[in-house]
């Protein structure tokens, strides 16, 4: 760790020692980590990602962390924040774009450039890097319909490779890197179709109201916190089990909309940990319907 922490003073990489890792979640959950590393660019990640192979240090690599719940314990490892690491790039009907690139100003830069083809990502707080892993989609449409080719950093050659199309094995919030976890997204290209400005920025504008008045978005949140189960939504099944509003300690279902749990107040791993049980649980019984966890326990 020592060696780590000289290379990255030696090269100017932001990092921070001991990080409250709540301060960087949607959840605003979690504990410490020995270090949290917020690289600025290309060079700067794979500096860290050489550097923490090299050093057999155990790591995580996160985007926004808003679809992760950290630990309350310490975390003993590096914590690699991509989401310094925002480059663009239009050309034509295609936009290049870096693992750490909100899809918020995505969303923008195609609007701008009237494009369609990202309006369902206005509004999802996460990244691009996280987007592709978890195949983050919403009203209709999902990264997978854009996404024509990805880069990643495999730590285990410790080389630089790709997927484009279908090798991506894309699926209802899933791709191949959930199965490689070794794999660090670096960047993606993605084909977007010429449209309107206007009729972008309407959808756009539509979604993001949809967003404000179903969900509970003046508390920290991981989003929803269960897939949707095939012909059911989970939100529904879950207020239909009378569970809207109840809690386990900081950690509540919400009463805005049941599929998200809120933090209170005072929420812990452990608290969502139970609640998500819990729920999957009554869940069960109720419906003989097994909920499947989108957020993911780092
Ligand atoms: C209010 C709210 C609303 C939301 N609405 C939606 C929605 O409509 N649709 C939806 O799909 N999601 C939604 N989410 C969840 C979340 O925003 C998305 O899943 C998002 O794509 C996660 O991106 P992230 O950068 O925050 O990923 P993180 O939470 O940082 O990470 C998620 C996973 O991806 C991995 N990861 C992140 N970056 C990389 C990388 N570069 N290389 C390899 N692995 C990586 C992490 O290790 C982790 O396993 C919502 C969340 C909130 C809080």
């Amino acid at each position: 760790m020592e060696r780590l922490r000289r290379l990255l003073l030696q090269e100017n990489i932001p990092h921070e020692i001991d990080c409250p890792l709540s301060r960087h979640a949607s959840f605003r959950i979690g504990g410490t980590s020995d270090l949290a590393v917020f690289p600025q660019s290309r060079e700067q990640l794979l500096r860290v990602l050489c550097a923490v192979l090299e050093t057999s240090v155990r790591y995580a690599v996160i985007g926004n962390a808003s679809n992760v719940v950290f630990p309350d314990g310490a975390f003993h490892g590096v914590v690699i924040f991509t989401c310094g690491y925002k480059e663009i790039t239009l050309s034509g009907s295609r936009i290049q774009a870096s693992a750490g690139v909100s899809l918020l100003s995505l969303a923008r830069t195609a609007c701008d450039a009237a494009l369609s083809g990202l309006e369902f990502a206005y509004g999802i707080p996460g990244t691009l890097g996280g987007a592709i892993l978890m195949n983050a989609g919403a009203y209709g449409g999902e990264i997978s319909s854009v996404c024509v080719e990805s880069e990643f950093f495999d730590a285990e050659s410790g080389k630089i490779s790709s997927f484009a199309g279908d090798s991506h094995e894309f699926g209802y919030r899933t791709s191949i890197y959930e199965k490689h976890p070794r794999y660090t997204i670096l960047g993606a290209t993605l084909q977007l179709s010429p449209d309107d400005r206007d009729a972008v920025r309407l959808r756009m504008e539509d979604y993001i109201a949809r967003r404000r008045s179903k969900q509970p978005l003046d508390f920290p949140s991981a989003g929803s916190v269960f897939k949707r189960p095939e012909g059911h939504f989970a939100g529904k099944l879950i207020e239909d089990c009378g569970l809207k509003g109840f809690s386990i300690g900081g950690a509540q279902v919400s009463e805005k909309h049941a599929g998200f749990i809120i933090n209170r107040g005072g929420a812990t791993a452990a608290d969502v940990r139970a609640l998500v049980e819990f729920i999957r649980e009554r869940v069960f019984i109720t419906f003989g319907i097994e909920l499947v966890c989108e957020i993911k326990f780092i």
